[in-house]
């Protein structure tokens, strides 16, 4: 960026922090760009392509002539598909007034933020957090809280901590259920527990994002804090196509949420975005509408598969410390054993020391816990094939033995 010209830039652009897992992947892209053999496990993001049945909706979308814009919330067929899906998936009802398609989820959960949240409010950030939580909340100009969990409660927070940390100013809390980073994934009855605080809180409303719900490990499955029927008004579940049907570059997320909240969020979108791209709303529907057995499974079974070979990959490199991730496709080692140890003249005194020093050494792009509200940790994706992974573990391995 040409710095001379920073500080004419807005305040509100001078204090956001970059998308740490996007520079990230842009770090491996020049990488690569010159040739060096990178492994990039840094993007949320699966190596799978988007289903047949999918791409053909598109390409009959396009030949239809869905050339025009769209309705701001979405097509009446895909709110329509949406509300088809939370009752299947989740036994959750919604009118397709309640429904707000967008850009994706994070475009979702910025419109959020954008009309509940006033100078000031207080925002729950249970840690590790999604990268752009504490960003989309400065852009609103709420004040992020951070509630800070730890391995040994499964980097979860529990109903106690949650009633200390609500405040009168607390305007809503955000939380991903399976969790970026960490894979961790609230039980049906940690979620009541949860649920009951939240109900003695009406004034909070809960931001469940829940765009790895089908990537889930558990015998019990995904559950969504909106079930509980005492907190359904409060809740805005977030959720999108990206990850259960590998379509993160064609941006579909959508709300459910109360009708007054959902009207906000498209009269919001209709002065910024418009409707989203009508091609991939079209896909979209065909996407939501097919049996999840058969399109997300399989994706799922192959992510299990990796996970056990991530997860004793790790166990093998001395001084790493996993949790088990229960969904998503990441793993978050505990690297704090590394820091204050060197390799020549590159000292470790941080995650982001550790993540550029593997993507230098292992050529492995990793992204930092820092960004992620835990400097103690790293993350991995395991969106990736068996054999690069493999290689990705053996190079880490390899660059970790060199810190004295
Ligand atoms: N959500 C994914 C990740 O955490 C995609 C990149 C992003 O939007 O942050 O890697």
């Amino acid at each position: 960026m040409d710095n001379k010209h920073t500080t004419e830039l807005s305040g509100r652009i001078q204090r956001l922090e970059p998308s740490a897992t996007l520079l990230m992947s842009a770090k491996v892209r020049e990488l690569k760009a010159q040739g060096v053999d990178v492994i990039s496990l840094s993007l949320g993001e699966t190596d799978f392509f988007t289903p047949d049945v999918i791409k053909a909706a598109a390409k009959k979308a396009i030949d239809d002539n869905y050339s025009f814009y769209s309705p701001v919330a979405g097509y009446p067929e895909l709110k329509k598909a949406v509300c088809h899906k939370f009752k299947r998936d989740n036994n959750l009802t919604y009118e397709p007034s309640q429904i707000v398609v967008s850009t994706g989820a994070k475009n979702s959960i910025y419109n959020v933020m954008q009309v509940l949240v006033d100078a000031g409010d207080e925002v729950l950030i249970p840690a590790p957090y999604w990268v752009s939580y504490v960003e989309i909340v400065k852009l609103a100009e709420g004040t992020p809280v951070v509630m800070p969990t730890s391995i040994k409660t499964n980097y979860k927070i529990t109903p106690e901590q949650l009633e200390k940390a609500i405040t009168p100013r607390t305007k809503a809390i955000i939380y991903s259920s399976p969790s970026n980073p960490t894979g961790a994934v609230y039980t049906r009855e940690e979620l009541k527990a949860l649920a009951a605080v939240f109900a003695r809180h009406p004034h909070v409303f809960i931001i469940s994002d829940e765009i790895y719900e089908h990537i889930n490990f558990t015998a019990e499955g995904h559950t969504s804090i909106a079930e509980f029927p005492e907190v359904y008004p409060q809740t805005i579940v977030v959720n999108g196509l990206a990850k259960a049907y590998a379509m993160t570059g064609w941006r579909i997320g959508f709300i459910g949420a109360a009708q007054w909240i959902a009207k906000a969020c498209e009269n919001l979108q209709g002065q910024v975005t418009s409707g989203t791209n009508s091609v991939a709303q079209i896909a979209a529907v065909t996407a939501l509408m097919a049996d999840p057995k058969e399109i997300v499974k399989p994706m799922v079974g192959t992510f299990a598969a990796r996970r056990e070979l991530v997860l004793k990959g790790l166990s093998e490199i001395p001084g790493l410390k996993t949790d088990t991730p229960y969904g998503a496709f990441y793993a978050f080692p505990d690297i704090s054993a590394y820091k204050g140890k060197s390799f020549g003249d590159v000292k470790i005194n941080n995650s982001d020391d550790l993540c550029l020093y593997l993507l230098s050494e292992a050529h492995v792009g990793l992204v930092a816990g820092s960004s992620f509200g835990n400097d103690n940790c790293i993350r991995l994706s395991y969106a990736a094939s068996e054999d690069t992974l493999r290689e990705a573990l053996r190079r880490i391995k390899e660059a970790l033995a060199k810190l004295k």
